[in-house]
């Protein structure tokens, strides 16, 4: 979990070989060496609270181990389930459009149709009345 911007908030040591990080749940970030020297438990040098730790590594907590993911490949999942859920949803929403502009083409030629008729009636009546 090497990444670019991991160092111990209290001695701003960076990351090499054989250095071990903490996070405590006030969220601050500590080296071995800072844990070693009580820095971070059991009162966190920083914020003053009462800080348990847990070592930052692969058998971190679920929870805390979130803010330590590579964010580029976070960035791609992410988009690929928003993409997936913009995908079922607008077609779900086009099947739909698809139905109404049906619907609203079945109702134009109905009343096509019925102009029509109601044309030929008047015309008929027309013929009738001009025929008696
Ligand atoms: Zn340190
Ligand atoms: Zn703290």
């Amino acid at each position: 979990m090497a990444c670019a911007w991991i160092h111990c908030n209290i001695c701003l040591r960076l990351p090499s070989a054989n250095i071990r990080y903490f996070i405590s749940n006030c969220g601050h970030i500590a080296c071995d060496r800072c844990v070693g020297k009580k820095l971070l438990t059991p009162k966190c040098t920083i914020c003053k609270r009462d800080a348990k730790i847990e070592e930052i590594n692969k058998d971190l907590r679920e929870d805390l181990r979130k803010y330590f993911v590579n964010i580029h490949d976070f960035a791609i999942k992410s988009f690929n389930e928003i993409k997936a859920i913009i995908d079922f949803q607008s077609k779900n929403c086009r099947r739909l459009m698809k139905h109404k502009v049906e619907k609203i083409q079945e109702l134009q030629s109905t009343t096509i149709k019925h102009s029509e008729d109601a044309a030929t009636i008047a015309k008929l009546e027309a013929q009738r009345a001009s025929s008696s």
